[in-house]
């Protein structure tokens, strides 16, 4: 016997049907590319992202077919969340920090056949529309009649341009809810960027649990501010869960130094802001000196690396912000653990809780989560015994786009890579990682790029490039370097050999010439022992 309730398919325009009849004159504050600070509504966001499916009906888009960009928090970037899945294509949110070479091949991997970007990269577009012949559309997302002459992009239209000419009305279709809505490339360990691809399901049905009072206690009472870029994993979820819940939104644009952060939260009243890190380092380190105070801030989600514990005291004991140490991936749409506490704790003294508060945090709804030994057998929750964490939920991939890297799944779990112990109470820590990447900042860098760069030199016989940490990016690359007998190379050198080779930031900050690199039975580099044979190493400048 099947119930009966009634049966409609979980889908992104349903989001902003919501907001725009429930929440329409919730805010939305977006700090421009030209400096200047927008305001609207969600009614305006609805009407202008029925106008934007207009546009690519116009360009005669089918189903599922690929609309990117490059492009940062910002109104327009929200009109095409909603305007693009709505109407049934892919939104393809390219994270433009990637080298142009690599933002190439993952345009025409996708498929990419419009793409909307910023004006900060028009150099970028510049750089690569030439090799992505697919892309039929480019569309400056600025205001009309502001494209700039002789950019040579062909059919370069502004985006207000493109969207203005389109009528405001227009029926949303409906539409298995399995479809796809948006995709994400995440940079592997080997081989090109693979990409996550998102369904209407598992979007709305992470925007649900998003918004739940102990994952990220998402309200209509709340100002937010995602400073987590809307090219990376969606804002973790933000744009969704804000338009669920109708709550204020306020976007910082390119602007992402604590000055701007800071000048944001106060004049915007934010009450809850997300970040990795890095952004929120940026951040205390612009108040500390003026003794600055938040005036509104009360809580702020910080993950994509671990928190150090002396932020979670800073934002707690001396500024009254209530941090929540989230734990995802781009994979799992992203959030997979929150930490925040039970209700036995709350007695607890404030030490012990920020113990807690230090661990990655316990598994949302949806989320199911192991940690197992080598032979795949699962592990005891003590707190104590780590293993590799292994994942599953409706909101986790099941395969990449195009069937990249093949089943990437274990007996139906997927394989974090990353090593973590398990509390029993449920809380997660993460406690170290088993894939070979190291994360700055928030992005990844692929150690593997690294020393295959390095080995293409004629000088180097073996390099293996591991992640130190950093006071600021949380970890930066050094590479570990074996010398060709008999030949010369010095730092400066081998550095310099990466220019134009991988993005800028992603070159390593110092060389160390070894005599070996420690291997394994198998031939395979052992990168821990590399990694205690560099203990006291200082990277340069910090
Ligand atoms: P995101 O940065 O949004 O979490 P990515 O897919 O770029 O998504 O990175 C996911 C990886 O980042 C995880 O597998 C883990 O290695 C690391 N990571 C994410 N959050 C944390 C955290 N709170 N503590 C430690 N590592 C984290």
């Amino acid at each position: 016997m099947l119930g009966l309730m009634q049966s409609q398919p979980l889908l992104i325009s349903s989001l902003i049907d919501h907001a725009e009849r429930h929440g329409g004159d919730g805010e939305i504050v977006s700090r421009r590319v030209e400096g200047d600070i927008h305001r609207y509504t969600w009614r305006d966001v609805a009407q202008r992202a029925r106008q934007v499916a207009r546009a690519l009906d116009g360009l005669n888009l089918l189903f599922s077919d690929r609309v990117a960009t490059l492009a940062w928090n910002g109104y327009r970037h929200l009109e095409l969340y909603f305007g693009v899945s709505g109407s049934g294509r892919v939104l393809h949110t390219i994270n433009p920090r990637l080298h142009p070479d690599q933002i190439a091949w993952i345009a025409n991997h996708a498929e990419d056949q419009v793409l909307c970007f910023d004006a900060t990269f028009l150099p970028l577009v510049q750089a690569i529309h030439g090799r992505c012949p697919g892309i039929r559309q480019y569309v400056l997302l600025c205001d009309a009649g502001k494209v700039p002459a002789g950019t040579g992009i062909p059919g370069l239209v502004s985006y207000e341009d493109w969207i203005g000419a389109q009528p405001a009305s227009y029926d949303w279709p409906s539409f298995d809810e399995n479809s796809a809505s948006s995709m994400c490339y995440t940079s592997g360990t080997t081989g090109n960027p693979k990409a996550a691809l998102y369904s209407h399901r598992s979007t709305l049905l992470h925007a649900y649990a998003a918004a739940l009072p102990d994952v990220m206690a998402l309200s209509a009472r709340d100002s937010v501010l995602p400073v987590v870029p809307m090219f990376h994993v969606n804002a973790w979820g933000i744009p969704y869960s804000a338009a669920l819940t109708g709550c204020k939104l306020v976007f910082p644009g390119p602007a992402l130094d604590g000055k701007s952060v800071y000048e944001l939260i106060e004049t915007e009243k934010v009450t809850y802001a997300a970040g990795v890190p890095t952004v929120w380092q940026m951040l205390l380190g612009h108040m500390k000196p003026d003794n600055l105070r938040f005036s509104t801030l009360k809580r702020t989600v910080i993950g994509g690396s671990a928190c150090p514990p002396a932020m979670i005291r800073a934002f707690g004991e001396d500024y009254g912000v209530d941090v929540l140490h989230a734990w995802g991936m781009t994979e799992m749409s992203p959030l997979g653990t929150l930490c925040t506490l039970k209700n036995k704790h709350l007695a607890m003294p404030l030490e012990e809780q920020n113990r807690i508060r230090l661990k990655q945090g316990r598994a949302i709804f949806g989320v199911d989560m192991k940690i197992v030994d080598g032979a795949g057998q699962e592990l005891a929750w003590d707190g104590r015994t780590p293993g590799d964490l292994y994942v599953k939920g409706p909101w986790i991939v099941r395969e990449y786009f195009k069937g990249e890297g093949g089943d990437p799944l274990v007996d139906g779990w997927f394989p974090t890579g990353d090593v973590a112990t398990i509390d029993a109470d449920g809380f997660l820590q993460i406690t170290d990682r088993s894939k070979d990447v190291i994360k700055s900042g928030g992005e990844w860098i692929s150690s593997i790029d690294i020393e295959n760069i390095a080995m293409s030199h004629p000088a180097v016989q073996m390099a293996a490039c591991v992640g130190m940490p950093h006071p600021k990016w949380d970890e930066r690359p050094v590479v570990a370097v074996v010398r060709r007998a008999g030949m010369e190379l010095s730092r400066d050198e081998l550095l310099r050999f990466y220019d134009g080779k991988i993005a800028k930031w992603q070159v390593p900050d110092d060389v160390v010439f070894v005599d070996a690199i420690p291997l394994g039975a198998t031939g395979k580099m052992l990168k821990t022992r590399l990694r205690e044979s560099l203990k006291g190493y200082k990277l340069p400048n910090t």
